[in-house]
């Protein structure tokens, strides 16, 4: 296993509290030689988190520290451990200038980088965070009018978020692509949209990026899979899609948890990000 490539911290607001530095010493200990911090990067200024405790990302006041903190543990363990410091960043449709903006700023601080969506705006131009809740999920589906154009905006939106110009610094790896498929034991998947995905995967081939294949949703009790499921990892490899590993951790034991689950796929590492 090359290492865990989307991992969050004690940065991240809603997660544990364990240090970076816990999260390295596991990755050390499960023998893995690298690993990306992917913290949730600041949303938008101009964009109000629409979660409940407003807490998705990390503080914007907090990014210089988490990166020094990041370097730091680069330097400290480079013997040990090549670790790589980014953001998982949102894309969210309408705030892809400041979206930009930041990318621009932090950018040449970035060995590494995600881009997900987990927002979307319902046709009552109220956003909902999709990954949230499984109650947050369905208040969602109510305000888009049902589970079928829920899902039909969040493919619609992943494409966008693939085609967007953020600029020189945009991620080169696409999140958890089947995200809103979390809660789809509670809330039935309305059609296969297997269409979709296969598009979205598509465009992630032509764009030259890699797919974060990501194991955190098995371990979501009313999703129990992976993003993306088997046959779309088994498609994207026939593809040459480079296969991303990622656990999603959000506290240090979680790190490479499920890896175990990827062994049939050449996994890779990222392409480092131009620097
Ligand atoms: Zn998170
Ligand atoms: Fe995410």
């Amino acid at each position: 296993m090359p290492g865990d490539f989307h991992v969050h911290t004690q940065y991240c607001q809603h997660g544990a509290d364990d240090k970076m530095e816990a999260y390295v010493l596991q990755a050390i200990e499960k023998g893995l030689t690298h690993i990306s911090f992917t913290e949730h990067a600041p949303l938008p200024e101009s964009f109000t988190d629409p979660a409940p405790h407003r807490d998705s990302t990390m503080d914007r006041n907090k990014v210089e520290a988490y990166v020094m903190e990041g370097k730091e543990l680069q330097r400290q363990y480079k013997n040990d451990l090549q670790i790589n410091i980014g953001f998982e960043v949102d894309y969210i449709r309408g705030y892809e200038q400041e979206t930009q903006t930041f990318l621009d700023t932090y950018g040449p601080e970035m060995n590494d980088g995600i881009l997900s969506v987990h927002m979307l705006q319902a046709p009552d131009k109220s956003f909902f965070c999709i990954d949230h809740s499984e109650d947050e999920f369905g208040r969602a589906a109510d305000a888009f009018g049902g589970l079928l154009p829920l899902y039909k905006a969040y493919y619609d939106n992943l494409q966008s978020s693939i085609e967007a110009d953020l600029g020189h610094y945009k991620p080169g790896r696409i999140g958890h692509i089947t995200l809103i498929q979390k809660f789809q034991l509670a809330y039935q998947k309305p059609a296969s949209f297997s269409e979709e995905q296969k598009h979205i995967l598509e465009l992630i081939k032509r764009k030259g990026y890699e797919l974060d294949v990501n194991t955190a949703g098995l371990y979501k009790p009313l999703c129990k899979e992976i993003y993306p499921p088997v046959e779309l990892i088994a498609h994207a490899a026939k593809m040459g899609i480079p296969l991303v590993p990622g656990s999603d951790s959000h506290a240090a034991g979680g790190i490479g948890k499920g890896f175990e689950y990827l062994s049939d796929y050449s996994l890779q590492i990222p392409q480092r990000l131009a620097l």
